[in-house]
């Protein structure tokens, strides 16, 4: 969602006539674009504008501009203007679409702070903004944004707003426009892409829809939703060969306690149940997880229940994380648990997937795939790598020109979860 966001701040940026360097002491603007999801986030973020301050300090016509979920934190535009006062714009989320306005204001009418941070739930979202699109051979499109759950952790729809979906219209515009400007791959971004709707018209019906645009490409999203999960979407994805068999969709807990206490309106026995019913329709799939460890109160019972659920889902990887209270959520004003104890968890369960993910490579070994080719490899010299269907990062021998385009590769081996193959 960030790189998405960043893509269309870089638009603006080439509009204004700005361009990138690597060389930070030779930038003449510096943009945060933040993320408060997780307090480590926020706490490097702070910790990287704090290190600005000897730039702005060599060259006092340096712009600094911060903006992104954090800044749309309650008093927090003025907390950074009191810490640290040499940033001149400190935009929200929802109002992208002035930040070419603000710097133009800095640039020619020496304005010494701009900040505006909207407390509009339900704005549009910069749909219109130019993008400066980075992500290789990959193009996001949000289908829509904020969320309207509030999970007991999750400062999401306090920064992001209520759930709204773009219309199928424009979806399907700019994935058109994607195609022919020739990006391989599509992915579909939103907090709850099950719960899309527009007015009769659901995710389902949009993932259908975009899948049979002409051309050849992939077809990726993310999020789903446990609680809002559609069987109609497997069955769109069984019938679609270009919408790729991998689903991401985050458990966060194995205990029905936790998941209770969690708001996430599901439990352990159903999310199995849609295990099954996903493997039973597409043999292959490569489900991903987001998983917690620590939430307030979890016992070694409720830990141990999320052990047994990766045990049992095995999925093909999973994004682990230590809970960090989030001011503002309900989770946390709940009793915390020990730093120490989160951590030994999280380092059981990186261990316990780490594991799995090897043992799933062995299933590959032997077998073709179609592998869309994404970069250059930056480990293993004279290689190229992609992904399958699947989702798994495949290495073979191959030059850059291969780079967006599909390849059949045969699995040859496998360390832990890193698959190498040649093509044939
Ligand atoms: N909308 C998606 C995820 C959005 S946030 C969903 O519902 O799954 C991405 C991940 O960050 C979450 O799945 C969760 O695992 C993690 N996360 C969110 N808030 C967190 C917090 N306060 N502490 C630790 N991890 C958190
Ligand atoms: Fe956060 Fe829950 Fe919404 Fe995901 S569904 S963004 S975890 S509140």
């Amino acid at each position: 969602m960030n790189v998405h966001e960043s893509e269309k701040i870089a638009g603006i940026f080439v509009e204004l006539g700005y361009s990138s360097t690597d060389k930070v002491e030779e930038a003449d603007l510096i943009l945060f674009n933040t993320c408060c999801i997780r307090d480590t986030a926020e706490k490097h973020i702070l910790g990287n504008i704090g290190d600005v301050k000897c730039l702005k300090k060599a060259n006092p016509n340096l712009i600094v501009a911060v903006v992104g979920c954090m800044t749309q934190q309650k008093g927090m535009a003025e907390n950074l203007k009191k810490k640290f006062p040499f940033i001149s714009v400190v935009l929200g989320t929802d109002n992208l679409s002035e930040l070419s306005s603000a710097i133009r204001s800095i640039e020619e009418k020496n304005k010494r702070f701009i900040a505006d941070v909207h407390d509009d739930p339900n704005v549009d979202v910069g749909c219109a903004l130019p993008i400066h699109r980075t992500s290789g051979t990959n193009a996001w499109v949000n289908i829509m944004y904020g969320c309207n759950n509030f999970c007991t952790y999750c400062i999401v729809p306090f920064v992001r707003g209520r759930e709204r979906s773009r219309s199928p219209k424009d979806v399907l515009a700019e994935v058109r426009s994607l195609i022919a400007q020739g990006y391989p791959e599509i992915t579909l971004l939103g907090q709850n892409v099950d719960s899309y709707r527009y007015e009769n018209y659901d995710f389902s019906a949009l993932l259908q829809e975009i899948a049979q645009i002409d051309g050849k490409f992939r077809l990726r999203f993310m999020t789903s939703h446990p609680k809002d999960f559609d069987s109609k979407v497997i069955d769109v994805i069984a019938s679609c060969p270009n919408i790729c068999n991998n689903i991401h969709l985050p458990v966060q807990s194995g205990s029905n306690r936790v998941l209770k206490l969690m708001n996430r309106r599901y439990t352990r026995e159903r999310y199995l149940e849609i295990i099954d019913e996903i493997r039973g329709k597409l043999p292959g799939v490569g489900i991903t997880s987001d998983i917690m460890t620590g939430f307030p109160t979890e016992t070694d019972e409720d830990f141990a229940d999320t052990v047994s659920l990766m045990e049992r889902v095995r999925f093909s990887n999973a994004f682990t994380f230590v809970y960090s209270p989030r001011k503002g959520t309900v989770a946390a004003e709940m009793e915390q648990l020990p730093a120490k104890v989160k951590q030994d968890r999280i380092t059981e369960l990186v261990r316990i997937q780490n594991r799995i993910s090897s043992e799933l490579s062995n299933v590959y070994l032997g077998k073709t795939e179609e592998i869309l080719t994404e970069d250059v490899s930056p480990k293993h010299e004279g290689c190229v790598c992609g992904r399958t269907e699947s989702g798994r990062l495949v290495t073979y021998p191959g030059q850059a020109d291969l780079v967006g385009k599909f390849v059949n590769v045969k699995i040859e081996s496998a360390r832990s979860s890193a698959l190498f193959g040649r093509i044939i």
